[in-house]
């Protein structure tokens, strides 16, 4: 009996590499993925807790961006496009490309060329392209390891989301430094570690101030500031404001996009 190539399941296979139960659990993630995204997306300004620190800072103050989430989304974001990447390149269709050259017998020299694959750079764009290719899945020899690692990422993202997502993030008492999180209909905060009361708008105007100096991608400014400003942002909004010589392009991210001061996009948004 073959059984099932993901690590932890014994199950005899019912085609190619995986067993029936494992294609069936990578289908329902997959299916997850496009809310799963949306609620990490709110998370990422909630938790900062676990984030970098930025040395000038006196005090351990995190960062308002839950960097936590966000490298969790990343995460995920990798893992997909790297099995999407993996897959096409084997199984994706090639066509006889003439190189220019022709050989001593006088023929013109071909070679296969791999289609180019046409699909967003977005995390469920890339779960439902997934799921459309069991067939291409299953068989693959590194099978039972796509399915590990897409389950875990998956699996990750969720537990990032365990949330409460009425409650407001009010960033880290001035006292213990435990995360504040207030009731929406609430003017104060009681802090659980030290039981000391504060200010909600007061520890709101804390972050904003400690966002101020970070760079992040209109996206990610779009998603955090409707949180921290009380009024509604899009991505696209920022992204016109570049142009007008309204606002400053800064060093881009690691994936080459452009990243914007929050306090200049904050000064925008509020004139
Ligand atoms: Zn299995
Ligand atoms: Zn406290």
């Amino acid at each position: 009996m073959i059984t099932c190539s993901v690590p932890s399941c014994s199950n005899p296979v019912t085609g190619g590499n995986l067993c029936g139960a494992c294609l069936g659990r990578l289908d329902a993630d997959l299916a997850a993925v496009a809310d799963l995204v949306a609620e990490l997306d709110t998370t990422i300004i909630r938790q900062a807790r676990t984030g970098q620190r930025v040395g000038a800072r006196p005090t351990e103050e995190p960062l308002p961006f839950n960097t936590s989430a966000s490298e969790i989304r990343d995460d995920l974001r990798n893992v997909l496009s790297t099995w999407v990447r993996d897959l096409w390149e084997i199984y994706g269709p090639r066509r006889q490309v003439p190189t220019g050259e022709v050989a001593a017998d006088g023929t013109p020299v071909v070679a296969a060329e791999l289609d180019s694959l046409d699909l967003a750079d977005e995390l469920p764009d890339m779960a439902a392209w997934l799921r459309r290719h069991p067939s291409w899945i299953a068989p693959h020899q590194a099978a039972g390891e796509l399915v590990d690692e897409i389950l875990d990422a998956i699996g990750r993202a969720r537990r990032a989301i365990d949330l409460p997502p009425e409650l407001v993030y009010c960033g880290p008492c001035p006292v213990c430094g435990t995360d504040l999180y207030a009731r929406p209909d609430r003017g104060t905060v009681v802090c659980r570690g030290c039981e000391e009361r504060h200010e909600v708008t007061e520890r709101r105007e804390v972050l904003l101030d400690l966002a101020r100096d970070q760079l992040a991608t209109a996206a990610e400014i779009a998603r955090a500031l409707p949180g921290l400003l009380g009024r509604e942002l899009s991505a696209n909004t920022v992204r016109t404001w570049a142009p007008t010589g309204r606002l400053a392009k800064r060093a881009p991210d690691a994936q080459g996009r452009p990243r914007y001061r929050v306090g200049d996009v904050i000064d925008l948004a509020l004139s």
